[in-house]
């Protein structure tokens, strides 16, 4: 499953799917979705776009949820360890992982004018890794960022 950001699409589908992949998840490695986890992925779902800590913590507040900060950096550390969270380097934010399950290097299209982002699934940069080989790297962590406009905002 993946969420193309930038394509009308039903994204309330999108969100439960997300939800209940995530349960499943934690459930399977004997991980507990607690309340403020999983009201910390609830608020990256609700829109397609990244969000930085801050942004997260304003939302809860919003909600009348009082704010605290190391508890949802621990989250936001849980969600990212378990792959259920990206976390973008260029904009030191985070985003809902949209294709839950599967180990994969996160890929994505953001629009530097809406901050929309879309992860692009099945992306396998082999080349680097044919790269890093070759130099005798040990590659930890792969995150592949494309920035430019999406077809509403280039209009
Ligand atoms: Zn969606
Ligand atoms: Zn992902
Ligand atoms: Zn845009």
């Amino acid at each position: 499953m993946s969420c193309p950001s930038f394509v009308p699409h039903d994204h309330a589908a999108c969100r439960r799917d997300a939800l209940s992949q995530a349960e499943a998840l934690c459930a399977a490695e004997g991980a507990r979705l607690t309340p403020i986890r999983r009201k910390v992925l609830e608020v990256l779902l609700k829109q397609p776009k990244s969000l930085g800590a801050y942004d997260i913590l304003n939302q809860f507040a919003e909600s009348g949820e009082p704010k605290q900060p190391p508890a949802i950096y621990r989250a936001l550390d849980f969600l990212v360890e378990r792959g259920l969270v990206h976390r973008l380097e260029k904009l030191n934010a985070y985003v809902a992982c949209s294709c839950q399950g599967d180990s994969h290097v996160p890929a994505f299209l953001i629009c530097r004018a809406c901050d929309r982002v879309s992860e692009a699934p099945d992306i396998t940069p082999r080349r680097l890794d044919a790269a890093a080989q070759t130099q005798g790297f040990r590659i930890e962590r792969t995150v592949v960022e494309a920035v430019g406009l999406c077809e509403a905002c280039a209009e």
